[in-house]
């Protein structure tokens, strides 16, 4: 069966400016990882703009439309501390959300294995009516919510191996017991939230935070010990990960010390999971990654292991 490999170039034109370190080279570098001849073997599909119903189903109209009025037509406008607007941003923003909804469809449909979704701007610390760290709508949860209202998905994981805490992501389903929000990061760091006690209404949000200088083993015992069993146990019917690639050794924003192997084996696990519980149906949403060649030699390693399926 098929990976498919979603993408859009309008997610280039979000430009927060060039000392911002979510910057459109992000998606040319993992676009240039994904060029190898391994790769050639993908399924490739542009991500079509969200239904207004589907982001509808995370964030409500007048934050939607707030977000839509707020774009300029010419310069930048700031929305938070280190989150800007460009003229482009709506357009990517809205393709970022549509890849995951459209990764969804494909996926759960059986019409591919699994999907990885190149999009930028990342979605997992934006809350419900507020953007936040780099992020206007949050892809996984509208995608999440897109598997239960459209394909029946009764319940749905959501395995976030980026290495900030995604506060947008654990909130928005703090009191959903169909999903869990499973999150290894490094603690203290932005935003904040994630301690191992944040256990949401359900016990159903699970936080394994990791500390400065963890490397590959520490995260490797976090899964083994503690997400990988929650996640099994759970039973999901759809697994949703949000991939950032920050807690590669190289990225200047995290601490953590992970190679691309370290991606590889946690893809590896995570499928192993899907396998058993959900017939393998794994959708997979870049978030963070700020190291251009850490972000590629990840972004391919996390994608090669996804063609094993
Ligand atoms: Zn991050």
């Amino acid at each position: 069966m098929t990976t498919l490999l979603v993408s859009h170039h309008a997610c280039a034109g979000h430009d927060m400016g060039e000392s911002h370190p979510e910057r459109p080279e992000r998606l040319r570098a993992v676009e240039q990882a994904l060029e190898a001849e391994i790769f050639q073997m993908l399924a490739r599909d542009s991500a079509p703009r969200a239904p207004r119903e589907a982001i509808l189903r995370v964030h409500p109209a007048d934050y939607v439309a707030a977000v839509e009025e707020a774009s300029p037509i010419q310069g930048r406008v700031r929305v938070d501390q280190d989150t800007s607007m460009s003229p482009g941003t709506w357009e990517a923003a809205v393709r970022a959300a549509g890849g995951a909804v459209f990764a969804v469809d494909e996926v759960m449909t059986g019409r591919v294995a699994n999907a990885f979704v190149a999009t930028r701007p990342p979605g997992h610390h934006a809350e419900i009516s507020t953007p936040m760290g780099f992020c206007f709508f949050n892809n996984a949860a509208i995608a999440a919510r897109h598997a239960q209202a459209a394909h029946g998905a009764e319940r749905v994981a959501i395995v976030d191996f980026d290495v900030h805490h995604g506060n947008g992501t654990q909130h928005i389903f703090w009191d959903d017991k169909t999903i869990l929000y499973a999150s290894s990061h490094e603690m203290p760091l932005f935003p904040g939230t994630g301690a191992r006690d944040e256990r949401g209404e359900h016990d159903q949000i699970v936080n394994a935070p990791l500390r400065s200088g963890d490397t590959g083993e520490n995260v490797r015992e976090a899964y083994e010990s503690v997400i990988l069993p929650r996640l099994a146990a759970f039973a999901p019917d759809l697994l949703i990960v949000s991939a950032g690639f920050d807690a590669h050794f190289r990225d200047p924003l995290g601490n953590v010390n992970l190679r691309e192997e370290d991606f590889a084996w946690l893809t590896r696990k995570l499928m192993a999971v899907a396998q058993k519980c959900c017939g393998a149906r794994v959708v997979s949403v870049l978030e963070g990654g700020y190291d251009l060649e850490g972000l590629g030699r990840s972004a391919a390693a996390h994608v090669a292991a996804l063609m094993e399926a």
